[in-house]
């Protein structure tokens, strides 16, 4: 009895995703009309393609992994025969291995393009001209690609189609393959006296002005795709697609942390103590009054709910994070010092003594 992992070169276990792999590039290496010379390869190729049959189909494989055999009858009907396994796996027909690709018109080119702005600007959106090189409709045929007054006419070998079956004889029996249409070269048409301005692509290089509107919310890196909007495509082809890349200036009030916008406030070592009301910018240039509790302490964040970034095509935006630092003073007077002496006596606080640290700024 055959094994049918092993002529797959598969596991027992193999999954069915394995299998078809294993398959498909033996199928590859032994099909017949890659190895025309091998007068084995017909069985060979026969072989494996049973076994793919039977390991592919779950019931067929625990039938198989019981010890069952199976006959002649039993194989390709799933498929409805071995040319249906090998549409399945090479599209058009055994001819090219992987599959004629159509050589119809191309696409346009996709443009890349940078757009800089501030994050206030991020914050409403704006709007942008950019300039850009990139293919364009030609003016002169419209993007037929043929001179004015000679319209292309219909291929008459594909009908339009592009694309021909070919009746061919293998080593399997005939096979109907399906291939670019010669006379026409996969276009459906054809074009008797090409446009002199484009030379018959449809579309000349020109350089052009877009308005790209950059919606609200969008980030420093962010890359947005504007479908449709890059090179125009060979007649009639579709176009490529612009991609913006956003760039966002630092900020000097705020740091961007996701949706929310961070900002940072310093309070003095008796503000943080007793409190203060503080103006805080926000993003729109505007600002708000925001009241710091007495007792405050060193990195504290207080947290404006919605006044920071708009989230990118979403509802809702995120928050404006406050942040609090305590700056401890430095370069007391001689007044706030004894003050300060004061206070910390009433505190119980034990500060080195005054007279090492008056010496101390003395000696600098
Ligand atoms: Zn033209
Ligand atoms: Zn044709």
């Amino acid at each position: 009895m055959k094994d049918y992992y092993e002529i797959l070169g598969v596991p027992r276990e193999a999954s069915q995703d394995d299998i078809k792999k294993a398959f498909r590039k033996l199928a590859r290496d032994t099909h017949p009309d890659a190895n025309p010379d091998d007068p084995g390869a017909e069985a060979r190729f026969r072989e494996i393609a049973e076994a793919y049959e039977i390991l592919s189909d779950p019931q067929r494989r625990a039938a198989f992994d019981r010890g069952e055999q199976f006959g002649a009858g039993d194989l390709f009907s799933n498929f409805g025969g071995l040319d249906d396994i090998l549409q399945q796996f090479f599209g058009g027909g055994f001819g090219g291995f992987g599959g004629a690709r159509p050589r119809g018109p191309q696409r346009g080119s996709d443009i890349g393009a940078n757009v800089d702005m501030t994050l206030a600007e991020a914050a409403t959106g704006v709007s942008r001209k950019i300039d850009v090189m990139a293919p364009e409709r030609c003016p002169t045929c419209v993007g037929s690609g043929a001179e004015p007054g000679h319209d292309p006419r219909r291929c008459p070998t594909c009908n339009g189609v592009g694309q021909v079956q070919v009746a061919r004889q293998t080593m399997l029996g005939q096979m109907m393959t399906v291939t670019d249409c010669s006379t026409c070269r996969g276009r459906g048409e054809i074009i008797d006296s090409p446009c002199k301005s484009c030379s018959g692509a449809g579309r000349i290089d020109a350089e052009r002005t877009l308005n790209v509107e950059i919606p609200a919310g969008v980030d420093d890196g962010t890359r947005l795709r504007l479908s449709g909007r890059g090179g125009v495509g060979e007649r009639g082809a579709p176009s490529g697609d612009l991609y913006v890349q956003v760039r966002i200036a630092p900020d000097p009030n705020f740091t961007r942390v996701g949706n929310d916008l961070l900002h940072k406030i310093t309070l003095g070592l008796s503000e943080a103590a007793l409190g203060k009301k503080v103006a805080v910018p926000l993003v729109d240039g505007s600002s708000t009054e925001v009241d710091i509790p007495a007792g405050t302490q060193s990195a504290t964040v207080f947290r404006l709910n919605k006044q920071g970034m708009p989230r990118l095509q979403r509802r809702g935006r995120g928050d404006l994070l406050i942040e609090v630092d305590v700056a401890v003073p430095t370069d007391l007077s001689a007044e706030a010092e004894d003050l300060l002496r004061e206070y910390a006596a009433l505190q119980g606080e034990e500060p080195v003594e005054a007279r090492r640290r008056r010496r101390k700024r003395r000696n600098r």
